[in-house]
């Protein structure tokens, strides 16, 4: 195990949340916060309106210059983040998820703990010193992250579709190569 669950958890979703400004947008709508909330395991406060989506959409940008920095500008990224929040960190234990931190409290919008909980991830990837993992898609037509969490760092592409077109590209320049 690369990183501790919590620690993954808050990778993939904030990668999957700054996906979600690709073209076509998939956070474009209340509907589409639904969704989206529905499918990471978020718990405390979540409103689901026009308010909260407009949030998480403007924490896009930022998300992604955090994920994407450098390791020493990313230690800036975070370190701009545990400044400006007030942290109230404490263990919990929910659903069925182990002991965990919560930074700050469940009450807070949901924008400001997924930027929380994502500064605090990435301190678990500076620390080990794996920013490596998280890197633009290697799809030529594609700027979504590409999150890897594999034994042999062979993950290169942000999902399964760009993975495909790319070995099947592979598979047809082999064959017309002879
Ligand atoms: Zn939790
Ligand atoms: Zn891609």
């Amino acid at each position: 195990m690369l990183f501790t669950d919590d620690t993954t958890a808050a990778l993939r979703a904030a990668v999957r949340l700054v996906n979600t400004a690709e073209e076509p947008d998939t956070l474009a709508s209340v509907a589409d916060l639904d969704a989206f909330v529905r499918a990471e395991p978020y718990t405390g406060r979540i409103d689901r309106d026009a308010a909260e989506l407009e949030a998480l959409r403007g924490l896009r940008p930022r998300l992604r210059a955090m994920l994407l920095a450098p390791r020493d500008a990313m230690v800036t990224h975070v370190n701009a983040v545990l400044a400006e929040v007030s942290l109230t960190p404490r263990l919990t234990r929910h659903d069925d998820t182990d002991w965990h931190l919560h930074a700050v409290a469940d009450d807070r919008p949901l924008s400001e703990r997924i930027l929380v909980e994502t500064a605090m991830a990435l301190i678990d990837v500076i620390r080990a010193d794996e920013t490596g993992r998280i890197g633009v898609c290697a799809d030529a037509g594609c700027q979504a992250i590409a999150l890897d969490l594999s034994r042999n760092r062979s993950k290169r592409y942000c999902s399964t579709t760009c993975a495909n077109r790319n070995a099947v590209a592979a598979y047809r320049a082999r064959r017309a190569g002879g």
